[in-house]
């Protein structure tokens, strides 16, 4: 699997609202909050930044996801968003994987994160420096810090086992009690976490916690733990380290250690707030770290209807075979965005309109579905292509004969240019194209009357042959030679529908695959049911249909508009000179009802 290079123009600002966020970076920008800041070139303590130059980055922002799963459309809201203020700025924005927690995290999911963050047209190097890091590439850092707030008397190893720290944690109503091991000394402290490094105790039996405030109101400052004891794989320091700092403690480090000036994150982290500035606070005053500090700045996660957004339960669509893979075109990560042809265009499109804000809401999933037709309308050329194809005979168009019509490649884009479509005698139409007891208002074809062949002539309805068992197996029809599309008095004839159709000697055989949303309610799994329950048993179909010859050149992830159908997408792993496979992205319109949507109800 090839990293497309993120082409510069691709991710260029689109014309963007302000927020809360840009408001923040301006005034921080105006006032020169950040100008003093010095850059060593590479991610360190702050006397080692001390050493080298001014920040060329105006601003920098992250991207920080743990490798533990593929990101989904949530995620794509955040790497828009940092990326995009770090282009919009001026300034530089990392790719930082959270590798910390050694048991979840694969190999496989930082290629895949890597590929994904690429392929929304981001990327993580400017000015010539590549932004890519890892935060296990800070263990040794971490634990220097570790060592000196031991030594300043802010962190302790606690001895109790896990049961015995949970019950004196207290609640939101009640204060935490001292653990019997808060007041060992520094020395003692010092000692023990060497040898928890060393590995002299088992896994579990001692952690170091921060020195902060049973008592504070807020439970995050209850003198959280910072380290544990682990014996586990890490797949990229191995088996060097046997204890691993915990999220709390790495996050507000790595950010510090990388000049991260705004550290945008998930309202769920408001709370962890006061403790990432404890941290660098105590930092600084050790002289570890320098002023300006980042600053973490909350914003309201994407939630977003007929999906699920939770890494847990897209892991469990996987590996209970629910979907084929990661990159099942239904899921609703962006490998299967990619595959179900959705575009990063589309994607930060999307990102803009649904804006920035610290008021959590819900997204009704046809917004995105919105965007991608938006920009595929303007990106994808038209072909022609017969789903559910039944034969239309012209009884009067002689046998042989083959004329070429003009199809415009895009109606708006006449700089794309024409395919030829080659029009015979026999043709495939679409079956319901066609209705023997036409409806009050069916404008295409019924017996009697009359519709255009796009891009060709106008054809009368003149009969049907049936089977035995009375099913219409071919249509008849007559044409009218005097109207054929482009030619001088064509149009005077005006006739209601307008059906596409391809010649049966000249259509080539396709597979289609029809795909619909993955879930069918609003909210899967809303009132703690099983979101599992909630599957759309619909939702993937494939048929065998037939194209224009033109789609036998597609090349795999070429995106189409099939006229009058919706726009599709050659399958990047299937699609093939020997097998044709389209995967369908997304109707033409939503011709699903309109809904109001208050968010997912309590209990359902
Ligand atoms: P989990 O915590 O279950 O592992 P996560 O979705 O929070 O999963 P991370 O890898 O921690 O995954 O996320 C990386 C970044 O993406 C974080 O900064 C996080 O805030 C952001 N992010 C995750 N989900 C969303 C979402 N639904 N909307 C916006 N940003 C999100
Ligand atoms: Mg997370």
């Amino acid at each position: 699997m090839s990293t497309p290079r993120p082409s510069p123009e691709a991710a260029a600002p689109a014309e963007h609202a302000s927020n809360f966020i840009r408001q923040i970076i301006e005034s921080d920008l105006a006032a020169g909050k950040h100008a003093s800041r010095r850059w060593s070139g590479s991610p360190a303590p702050g006397p080692v930044h001390a050493t080298g130059t001014a920040d060329p980055a105006s601003i920098r922002t992250r991207f920080p996801p743990e490798p533990n799963g593929y990101l989904h459309f949530g995620h794509a809201k955040s790497i828009c968003l940092n990326f995009g203020l770090a282009r919009d700025y001026g300034g530089a924005c990392h790719m930082r994987f959270d590798d910390t927690n050694p048991a979840r995290e694969e190999q496989e999911y930082v290629d895949s994160i890597r590929d994904a963050v690429s392929w929304l047209g981001f990327s993580w190097q400017t000015g010539g420096a590549s932004n890519l890091y890892y935060a296990s590439d800070y263990f040794e850092t971490l634990y220097q810090f570790a060592e000196v707030l031991i030594g300043a008397g802010l962190a302790y190893v606690d001895s109790q086992n896990a049961d015995a720290m949970r019950a004196s944690r207290g609640t939101l109503t009640e204060p935490g009690r001292d653990s019997p091991y808060r007041s060992r000394t520094a020395e003692e402290n010092l000692d023990l976490f060497r040898r928890m490094r060393a590995g002299e105790f088992a896994d579990g039996s001692q952690v170091l916690r921060l020195r902060i405030d049973m008592a504070s109101p807020n439970i995050n400052l209850r003198d959280p733990a910072i380290y544990r004891i682990r014996r586990a794989h890490h797949h990229r320091t191995g088996d060097a380290w046997c204890i691993y700092p915990l999220y709390d403690y790495t996050h507000c480090i790595s950010d510090a250690l990388e000049n991260i000036t705004h550290s945008i994150c998930t309202l769920e982290f408001e709370d962890h707030r006061p403790l990432y500035e404890w941290i660098l606070e105590r930092l600084v005053e050790l002289g570890q770290l320098l002023r300006p500090l980042p600053r973490q700045i909350e914003f309201a996660r994407l939630n977003l209807t007929y999906v699920v957004l939770s890494k847990r339960k897209l892991i469990q669509l996987v590996e209970e075979r629910h979907v084929s893979g990661w990159d099942d075109p239904r899921m609703p990560t962006l490998a299967g965005a990619r595959r179900r042809g959705y575009t990063a265009a589309g994607f930060r499109l999307f990102t803009e309109r649904i804006g920035v804000s610290r008021a959590d809401s819900w997204i009704d999933f046809s917004v995105l579905e919105d965007c991608m037709r938006e920009d595929l309308n303007t990106e994808a050329m038209r072909r022609v292509a017969v789903l559910d194809p039944i034969r239309l005979v012209i009884d009067n168009f002689a046998l042989g004969q083959v004329e070429l019509c003009q199809a415009p490649n895009h109606p708006q884009k006449p700089e794309l240019g024409t395919r030829d479509i080659a029009l015979t005698g026999e043709l495939w139409i679409e079956r319901d194209d066609f209705n023997e007891q036409p409806p009050k208002g069916f404008f295409r074809l019924a017996p009697g009357t009359e519709v255009r062949l796009r891009y060709a002539y106008i054809v009368r309805c003149t009969g049907v042959d049936r089977d035995q068992a009375g099913q219409v197996t071919t249509i008849h029809c007559t044409y009218d030679p005097t109207t054929r599309s482009g030619t001088p008095g064509a149009e005077a004839r005006k006739v209601k529908g307008n059906i596409h159709w391809l010649s049966t000697r000249h259509a080539v055989p396709i597979e289609v695959r029809t795909y619909d949303r993955l879930f069918d309610v609003q909210h899967p799994g809303a009132g703690d049911t099983d979101f599992l329950l909630d599957l759309n048993a619909d939702s993937a179909r494939t048929t065998t249909a037939f194209g224009e010859a033109a789609l036998a050149q597609a090349n795999p992830e070429d995106r189409f508009q099939f006229e009058r159908l919706g726009y599709y997408v050659a399958d990047r792993i299937d699609h093939g000179p020997s097998k044709a496979v389209f995967n369908r992205t997304v109707s033409l319109r939503d011709t699903r009802p309109a809904r109001s949507d208050q968010g997912p109800k309590s209990n359902s």
